[in-house]
């Protein structure tokens, strides 16, 4: 039986067919997606079993649509607690355990309180216990150093970063486009 609608998001290319984005996964929903399918700005690449009707046009759900325009990826990532979490790897930089985001905070590894900035150089990743354990002193003082010294990414070392997170749902038609179809079942 074919999925409802709502379960049919479709993955958006770039126009060099490569994923817009790997981590958050680029995904748009069936009304995204059939608009701008009729504002002629993507390409269907690829196409669910799910069928829309209206009064006026009946389409299949495009599973994979391509951008008609390539958009150049913006040079220097957005400075965000989720940039600085994909950074690195959403693994605590004092313990080195990975978590689930909402159990992550970002520590300034030069305190605020002692001239520390919020900048990319200066905030890692890190777990609620090890941020306590920290708390406003200096790394050298308490031995706690980031095990990766904090750097600017790119933007491409972001999306590689994101390629190691697959989504909990992936269409067969997308993994053409992705790296994780060895981790699927055979279809
Ligand atoms: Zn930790």
């Amino acid at each position: 039986m074919a999925p409802p609608p709502d379960h049919c998001p479709a993955l958006v290319l770039n126009a060099d067919f490569r994923p817009l984005s790997y981590f958050p996964l680029s995904l748009w929903s069936w009304q995204e997606t059939v608009k701008a399918v009729f504002l002629d700005r993507v390409n269907i690449v690829s196409e669910y079993d799910r069928v829309v009707r209206s009064p006026t046009f009946t389409i299949r759900l495009p599973s994979v649509i391509s951008l008609k325009e390539y958009i150049p990826a913006t040079r220097r990532p957005a400075f965000t607690r989720f940039n600085v979490f994909l950074r690195d790897r959403f693994t605590c930089q004092y313990c080195g355990n990975p978590f689930p985001t909402q159990e992550l905070t970002f520590d300034h590894v030069t305190p605020r309180s002692r001239g520390g900035r919020t900048t990319w150089e200066n905030v890692v990743t890190s777990c609620s216990a090890c941020n306590l354990i920290k708390g406003n002193r200096l790394p050298h003082v308490c031995g706690m150093l980031p095990l990766t010294p904090p750097f600017q990414p790119s933007v491409h070392e972001l999306q590689e970063n994101g390629r190691s997170f697959p989504p909990n749902f992936l269409h067969e038609s997308w993994r053409d486009f992705l790296y994780w179809d060895t981790e699927l079942e055979p279809g």
